[in-house]
């Protein structure tokens, strides 16, 4: 019969085994690489990531790179260097990682874009994300059932903004919310009286607020004078943030100058709280603990050997191949159902989002 001493040890070193620390060894780093801290979406994709990558016995090394794209690149080297078994990265500018991540493929470092899409590479090898031409339908299709356009009502005037020309995705948010506005303008019951149309004269480098802030301020003084506008197309909470001050300095959202119907995504606390004050009208919510959760489970699937699972293998050519990609359904929140997507799911605390 076994001791009690001889039980105890056995006990002990079974914890042992089954401590993260433990596993690290045997299942491997992930080095994750987040744009910025700027944007609360990151942080939580990063808290995220992390802890369930330590839940399942991985070792996360997750860094942020303040939107500097040399500093990512450098983090980039030095993960490879380092000896991580897997990437996750969501880049900053998607095409200066060809390099670099050559010399991650030579080395057998299996590398998954995260959210955002890495280009001009063969060495990405797979892709999660949200349905990102999706957003963009859902943020377009949210003004135009608040204008009221699907009524016959309108013409109404309004201005569009895209995100950086650097992400992939800026193009599909643009180009998705212009499937359904396009039709609209042609009607000319929906008016850009800038003129500005396109990612080349609407984007928005870095996703910086302070400059989609002061394109509006010029908008507004340039071709408002003496109208008004109706309804703004911003692809990012933190842009319709930047949007919505130039708006109100302007003296939207009183007397006869009502606040112009102001799309957002990312559901960010500022905006959800905008939302709940009647200013933003609407924002795309973006579960990050599920991207987390896919993302993860492709890693484990390639641990074992086994084929990770993808539900889309056409849309996302990268300029050298199409990306297996993994899309998850962005979900689109107005006043109507910020209680139900982001409370009653756990994603906010009721008191986090009070105005
Ligand atoms: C993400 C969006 C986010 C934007 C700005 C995009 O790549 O998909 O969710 O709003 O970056 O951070």
């Amino acid at each position: 019969m076994k001791s009690l001493k001889m039980l105890l040890a056995g006990a002990a070193l079974g914890l042992a085994l089954a401590t993260p620390a433990a596993f690290a060894q045997e299942k491997g780093t992930v080095g994750v690489l987040m744009p910025t801290k700027a944007s609360a979406r990151w942080i939580a994709d990063g808290d995220n990531m992390k802890k369930q990558l330590e839940e399942k016995g991985y070792k996360a090394e997750l860094q942020y790179a303040e939107d500097d794209i040399p500093t990512q690149l450098s983090q980039l080297e030095n993960m490879v260097a380092s000896g991580a078994k897997y990437l996750v990265i969501a880049s900053i500018d998607g095409t200066t990682m060809t390099d670099v991540l050559q010399q991650a493929h030579d080395k057998g470092i299996k590398v998954i874009a995260y959210d955002r899409l890495i280009r001009n590479t063969p060495n990405v090898d797979y892709y999660t994300t949200f349905d990102n031409q999706q957003v963009g339908v859902l943020q377009a299709t949210s003004l135009v059932d608040k204008l009221g356009l699907k009524d016959g009502k309108g013409p109404f005037n309004i201005e569009l903004f895209g995100g950086s020309p650097d992400d992939n995705n800026a193009f599909f948010f643009y180009n998705g919310a212009m499937t359904v506005l396009q039709p609209y303008i042609d009607q000319k019951k929906l008016v850009v009286q800038s003129g500005e149309m396109g990612m080349d004269k609407v984007g928005t480098l870095r996703w910086d607020p302070a400059v989609a802030q002061s394109r509006m301020e010029n908008l507004l003084s340039s071709y408002y004078g003496d109208k008004n506008v109706d309804a703004v197309l911003s692809p990012y909470d933190g842009l319709s943030i930047g949007i919505i001050s130039a708006l109100t300095a302007n003296g939207y959202g009183s007397g006869d100058k009502p606040m112009p119907v102001v799309s957002g995504q990312d559901a960010e606390v500022p905006s959800v709280k905008s939302i709940e004050n009647g200013q933003q009208y609407s924002t795309i919510f973006k579960d990050t603990r599920d991207l987390a959760k896919v993302t993860v489970g492709m890693i484990d699937a390639l641990g074992t050997g086994k084929e990770p699972e993808v539900n889309d293998t056409k849309t996302y050519e990268n300029g050298v191949k199409v990306v297996p990609a993994y899309l998850l359904k962005p979900l689109l929140v107005t006043k109507d159902n910020v209680q139900a997507a982001l409370v009653d799911t756990g994603y906010y605390k009721a008191d986090q989002i009070k105005p």
